[in-house]
């Protein structure tokens, strides 16, 4: 689903490149976690897969696109299979929490849909915004104003926007760092369940290495833009995920 070969990445004026060599794969339906020290290269690695930032060398390949010869209509085509929740979620705050959800669908709708949209939504839209707050947990928010939605909840919005996409890659960039523990553990588990059940490749970063161990699939260690490990959760020992500086 997710192949990364060789990928070298350089920021202009940048004495080192912020990524070097990496490689890694995601299958659909795999809960992959990437953990690293600050700066160690994550969220370049999240640009470079969304086609936001040029790699230098090497490749990334969403499904059958090959992402640096994606441009156009074809870099929107590949950005719509491409799901992402940052850290603080991106919704618009002022809207209702439905809109917010149904912003996922604004890759497949004309600018007019999503206009008639915005002052008359039909029953069909509400439904599927509905559902897919119903599979977060927060159907009952459906109508609210998303301003008056806690942390978490505001998270579950984001999520539950990113199932309208109906992406193929979930791309996580560090999407409980300003919850709680108890609430970053609910997040973790509702975003790895739903990979499995939807068949998404899911990377996940993360700051918190015992969470990486409980909840995923295998662990990417990446520092000073390398790849330093690749495993199983399985083959991993709490001590792997201490990097040193
Ligand atoms: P992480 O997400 O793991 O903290 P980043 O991908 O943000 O790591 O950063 C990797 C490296 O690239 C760091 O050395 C950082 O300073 C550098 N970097 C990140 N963004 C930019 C940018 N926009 N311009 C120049 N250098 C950048």
């Amino acid at each position: 689903m997710l192949e990364i070969e060789a990928l070298t990445v350089r920021y202009p004026n940048q004495p080192k490149p912020a990524l070097e060599g990496v490689s890694m794969r995601v299958e659909g339906g795999e809960r992959v976690a990437l953990v690293g020290p600050s700066g160690g290269g994550k969220t370049t690695l999240f640009r470079a897969i969304n086609g936001s930032v040029p790699s230098a060398a090497g490749a990334i390949v969403v499904g059958e696109t090959l992402v640096a010869q994606a441009h156009g209509a074809a870099l929107r085509a590949l950005r719509r299979r491409i799901a992402v929740i940052a850290q603080m979620h991106d919704l618009v705050d002022r809207l209702a929490v439905y809109q917010n959800v149904m912003a996922g669908a604004l890759g497949r709708w004309s600018s007019l849909h999503a206009l008639r949209f915005l002052i008359h939504p039909n029953r069909r839209e509400l439904g599927e915004a509905h559902a897919a707050l119903e599979r977060v947990g927060i159907a009952e928010k459906l109508r609210s104003r998303t301003s008056d939605l806690s942390g978490g909840q505001q998270q579950r919005v984001a999520i539950a926007r990113a199932l309208v996409q109906r992406p193929s890659v979930l791309l996580a960039d560090e999407p409980v760092a300003s919850l709680d523990p108890v609430l970053s553990e609910q997040i973790l588990q509702l975003l790895c369940e739903l990979a499995r059940e939807r068949g998404l490749a899911l990377l996940c970063s993360l700051h918190q290495p015992q969470l990486a161990m409980r909840y995923f699939d295998r662990v990417i260690g990446l520092q000073h833009g390398r790849v330093v490990f690749d495993r199983p959760v399985a083959q991993l020992e709490a001590g792997t995920l201490v990097f040193a500086s």
